[in-house]
């Protein structure tokens, strides 16, 4: 297969971590026989040093024409860094915003889950860390109350704020879809995660999923109010597969469940739109603490390239062979500075990213 790819190293570690993930997607490509072509643009700061811009139209243009976008990290000290100092409509983070809304990414997936040689990191009670998780967080990430109308006024003297939370059946009928199909790539369980017992929004929300998931008949699913929802992620986390939720929920759920695993440096994360098109990118920031030293962990940037080959191509095969690779590394006892511990051997971002390499299979 030929696989066109725009690739945004952007600021930070960004630039060491997608290299590692280009240099996996390299060796998939030689024993798997596919070609990864890489056209790289900018956005973050870099782009605004060199183009007074976070994102220019043409690099839009560019990652449009593509099949697939593979993202670092954008940004840098928010404290010291100059590019803080611009309007916020300037700064490095509207250049992710304006990308995500011109690619109509709506679905955002995190996988949370827990690898046996890392369960010491694992915050959890031990009886439960040792039954392991492995799910798939599903967020819907272009509606309900973040993209609602908002106001703040004076009413009889008292300061009233409102948020609305709408959502039409539209938009969770292809958030669900996407949830379903995505389950039948996994273990064929869906819960999906409302407050229907409150909200209007949530109720029609159950409907729609009810409605798709009699087109799954492979599929299984369920319904889980939220807030218990938050419980069970503490309480059993084994008994999700993919949890399918709307923007707010989902958004507060994934960063708990990315807690439970105990490693920023692992956490890949994938944005799709309608078709199969989608930006991958590990689910944490520049790091400019640690950036231009060779320290950062690349495996969150290699796993969401995997999720590439899963999602976008369809490269199922291609996709076990990298994360077997990150398992058989971490199983030999290579870690970076963030997942380090007593009798593993510390590496380099650089040769994380060989060693997975070379286990490619
Ligand atoms: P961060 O995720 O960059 O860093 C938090 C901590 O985690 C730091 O100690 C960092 O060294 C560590 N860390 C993160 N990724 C790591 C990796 N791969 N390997 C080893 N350690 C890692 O969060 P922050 O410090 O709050 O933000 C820094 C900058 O990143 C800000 O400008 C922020 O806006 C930006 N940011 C960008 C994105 C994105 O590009 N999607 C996401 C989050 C934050």
């Amino acid at each position: 297969m030929d696989c066109k790819l725009a690739v945004i190293k952007g600021d930070g570690i960004g630039p060491e971590v997608v290299t590692e993930a280009m240099k996996v997607l390299d060796k998939i490509g030689e024993i798997f026989g596919h070609t990864f072509d890489y056209e790289q643009i900018l956005m973050g700061g870099c782009s605004i040093d060199a183009t007074g811009v976070p994102l220019t139209d043409e690099a839009v243009a560019v990652a449009k024409s593509k099949d697939a976008v593979l993202l670092g990290s954008i940004g840098g000290n928010t404290s010291t860094s100059p590019w803080y100092q611009l309007p916020p409509n300037l700064r490095p983070e509207a250049g992710l915003l304006k990308i995500r809304k011109e690619l109509g990414l709506f679905a955002n997936l995190r996988p949370a889950n827990l690898y046996e040689e890392l369960k010491g990191a694992c915050p959890l009670k031990e009886e439960i860390a040792d039954r392991g998780f492995d799910m798939m967080i599903m967020r819907e990430l272009t509606g309900g109350l973040y993209f609602g109308e908002r106001s703040t006024e004076e009413i009889n003297g008292v300061l009233t704020a409102h948020d609305n939370l709408i959502y039409n059946e539209n938009e969770i009928r292809r958030i669900a879809i996407k949830g379903f199909d995505i389950a039948m790539k996994r273990r064929k369980k869906v819960t999906s995660v409302d407050k229907a017992n409150v909200l209007d929004s949530s109720r029609l929300w159950r409907k729609v999923v009810e409605e798709v998931a009699k087109d799954y008949p492979e599929v299984t699913y369920e319904h889980m109010l939220v807030d218990n929802c938050a419980m069970q992620l503490v309480k059993d986390p084994a008994q999700f597969d993919v949890v399918l939720t709307e923007n707010m929920f989902g958004d507060i759920l994934s960063d708990e469940a990315s807690m439970i695993t105990g490693s920023i440096g692992m956490l890949a994360s994938a944005s799709l739109n309608e078709t199969k098109f989608g930006m991958y990118e590990p689910s944490g920031g520049s790091a400019p603490d640690i950036a231009g030293q060779n320290k950062a962990n690349p495996i969150a940037t290699i796993l969401s390239a995997a999720m590439m080959l899963r999602y976008t191509f369809d490269l199922d095969k291609e996709a076990d062979a990298v994360e077997a690779a990150v398992k058989q590394v971490l199983k030999d006892g290579y870690r970076t500075c963030d997942i380090v511990s007593e009798g593993t051997t510390l590496v380099s971002c650089s040769e994380m990213g060989d060693l997975i390499a070379e286990r490619i299979q």
